[in-house]
């Protein structure tokens, strides 16, 4: 010890209870948006039935929660600050929890760090109030007031500086607290919810309300919903439901072409609480990551419930984190809920496609200003206008259409002899949802008739998803189905990425793809998965290799898998470049309507876009 800092003997000293409310107050109240969240729950666990938030300056100077629950009594008053004081559990039993609240902690951690005024009327008796104001507790004395409570929280953190100083702008912080009313509000539809922003006096400026659904549950959600995410969301989201071992899963997904670019609207649920959970979020990405490229991401609200003993709510002070007694079981519930709902939306695609498409068509300065499409793309179409495939895959006009893909085995050389058909001729055609195909435009872009609109579908795009979900379901049932080439292709490589390919020669021979070394630095490719026809090599392996390098370090075999067949299945689509006779085009457009996921390509596209005919007249001016 150095000679000049003498030992001084540390004295160990119980702290006062505001400064152990303060330090708790660090835990539970972040920021306004917290200290909304934890009043917002203890109305509803009062039974409010409705709830009604006003803040001013972003939450900074006021929050005030006024609901019409239970109320607190005039002798209770004092306890609902007192520290960990709870009417909600008695202790007992940690693993038994119906309510949000039950730690006790809000209101006096409230109470130590702003000015906490709370008024209330319990049933059949007269109202009251209390105050506390950075910790100093104030008598109860009566209060006019008809029913519930008022809690309200002036200058949060003033006796806390340093946390003032985190705070971020007025709008920033009534952005957060919009946020947390609203994930509250999809949890209880039953509820009434409204949220007033009163900065600059007056009687405020109304944010956000929902008036109570009525209904079945699945109803009661889907109202909320509309009301909170918009109508865009309901038309574009479909239902899950699933259950397992105990867990059940209910909720909207959305649709893969009705994705958003960061991970913004995401709502989860355990037993009606919200939730951020790493486990469950993971979950999510993992079903979705089939239909969506990493960049993308999805729109969901989800709730799991659960026998209250199965999870551990007591994990986290603001309880946005939650345990599971079985977290594989819970992942794995929220994995197949989401992906059997998607497969049975089927081709189904986001119609704000549609109308996104519309607004692109608009004339400028022709009616209001257009939306934004929802859907937009973030990185350039990498499949198959780079110019890799291009040079790599010179014969575009190659047979790619072997039967597996539905298309007749031998083609006839197209286009010339290939009268289109007239429309009466393909009224049966016409009423399949997809229509009857009518030309193809850019040898690529099918357009086909339909009774009520017109279709412009991306043969490509399709391809690709048809060739893939083919791929999967064989690779289900057994190994892919292979078919030897009749010289076997030689492919010259580094010598790393040979060694790296051999390294998983096993694998690929499960995907259909079997190749040997040939000498040190190329490769001999014997046999390709039946379902690509003709396609070439070199590409397709320097794509699995790309994958390998990306998903090496995975240990989701399932996701690897996928990752992998995606990859090859993007060489066995018909390339842009390729045109298709009338009878191919039809048999592509039933094939996406029978196919899971056709909505969209493997990297979230869409497929399809659908203009109705009432829209296209709109567009002419015509109604
Ligand atoms: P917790 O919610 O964990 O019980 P709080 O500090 O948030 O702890 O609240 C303490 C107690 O005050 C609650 O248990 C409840 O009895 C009472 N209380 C708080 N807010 C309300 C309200 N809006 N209506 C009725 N009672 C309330
Ligand atoms: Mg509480």
């Amino acid at each position: 010890m150095p000679e000049d800092h003498p030992h001084i003997q540390p004295i160990i000293r119980q702290l006062d209870e505001t400064a152990i409310n303060q330090i708790a107050a660090g835990e539970v109240v972040e920021r306004p948006a917290s200290a909304v969240k934890e009043l917002v729950e203890n109305a509803l666990d009062a039974g409010a039935s409705r709830v009604e938030v006003s803040i001013a300056d972003g939450g900074k100077t006021l929050i005030r929660v006024t609901d019409d629950g239970c109320g607190i009594s005039a002798e209770q008053l004092p306890l609902a600050l007192a520290r960990h004081a709870t009417s909600k559990i008695d202790g007992s039993d940690l693993l038994d929890i119906h309510s949000f609240g039950f730690r006790g902690e809000a209101l006096p951690s409230l109470g130590s760090v702003g000015r906490l005024t709370i008024q209330s009327r319990a049933i059949g008796q007269d109202g009251h109030e209390i105050s506390v104001e950075g910790g100093h507790i104030g008598p109860v004395k009566p209060a006019p007031l008809t029913k519930g409570t008022v809690v309200t929280l002036r200058d949060l953190f003033f006796a806390t500086p340093a946390r003032l100083k985190f705070m971020r702008t007025d709008r920033a912080e009534a952005q957060a607290v919009s946020d947390v009313v609203k994930r509250l509000a999809m949890a209880r539809p039953d509820v009434s919810f409204l949220l007033r922003d009163t900065s600059k006096d007056g009687p405020g400026r109304v944010v956000f309300r929902a008036d109570a659904e009525r209904g079945d549950l699945f109803a009661q959600l889907g109202g909320r919903l509309a009301q909170v995410l918009g109508k865009d969301f309901e038309e574009n989201a479909i239902p899950v439901r699933a259950e397992r071992e105990g867990l059940q899963l209910t909720g909207f997904a959305g649709l893969p072409t009705f994705s958003k670019g960061a991970a913004v609207a995401q709502y989860l649920y355990v037993n009606n609480r919200p939730v951020r959970d790493k486990l469950l979020v993971g979950g999510v990405r993992a079903a979705y990551r089939d239909v969506l490229s990493r960049d993308r991401h999805p729109v969901v609200c989800l709730f799991v419930s659960c026998d209250p003993s199965l999870v551990d709510v007591n994990v986290h002070p603001a309880k946005s984190e939650v345990r599971f007694r079985e977290p594989g079981l819970a992942r794995g519930l929220i994995l197949s809920g989401l992906r059997h709902a998607l497969a049975e939306a089927g081709f189904r695609a986001s119609s704000t496609v549609g109308a996104a498409t519309l607004g692109a068509m608009q004339p400028e300065g022709s009616g209001p200003p257009v939306s934004q499409p929802i859907y937009q793309m973030d990185r350039p179409r990498d499949s198959y206008s780079g110019n890799a495939y291009r040079t790599a895959a010179p014969d575009v006009s190659a047979p790619i259409a072997p039967n597996q893909t539905g298309f007749a085995e031998t083609q006839t050389p197209f286009a010339k002899a290939d009268p289109l058909p007239d429309a009466k001729d393909d009224a049966p055609q016409q009423s399949f949802p997809l229509g009857a195909a009518r030309a193809q435009l850019h040898e690529n872009y099918i357009v086909a008739q339909t009774e009520q609109g017109i279709i412009l579908v991306d043969a490509h795009a399709a391809h690709e998803r048809i060739v893939y979900e083919g791929l999967k379901a064989q690779m289900a049932e057994s190994n892919v189905t292979s078919q030897a080439l009749l010289i076997p292709e030689i492919v010259d490589l580094s010598e790393d990425e040979a060694h790296r390919l051999l390294e998983h020669i096993d694998d690929l021979r499960s995907f259909g793809l079997i190749i040997e070394a040939f000498g040190p630095s190329a490769i001999a490719v014997r046999e390709v998965p039946a379902i690509l026809g003709t396609t070439a090599m070199e590409p397709m392996l320097r794509d699995v290799l790309d994958e390998l390098a990306d998903t090496g370090s995975s240990d989701l075999v399932q996701a690897r898998i996928e990752a992998i067949l995606s990859r090859i299945a993007c060489h066995g689509s018909v390339r842009t470049g390729r045109r298709l006779n009338v009878d191919e085009m039809n048999a592509l457009l039933r094939q996406i309507e029978e196919t899971p996921n056709s909505g969209q390509c493997n990297h979230g596209r869409p497929t399809y876009v659908e203009l109705k005919m009432s829209d296209i007249e709109r567009l002419f001016g015509r109604t």
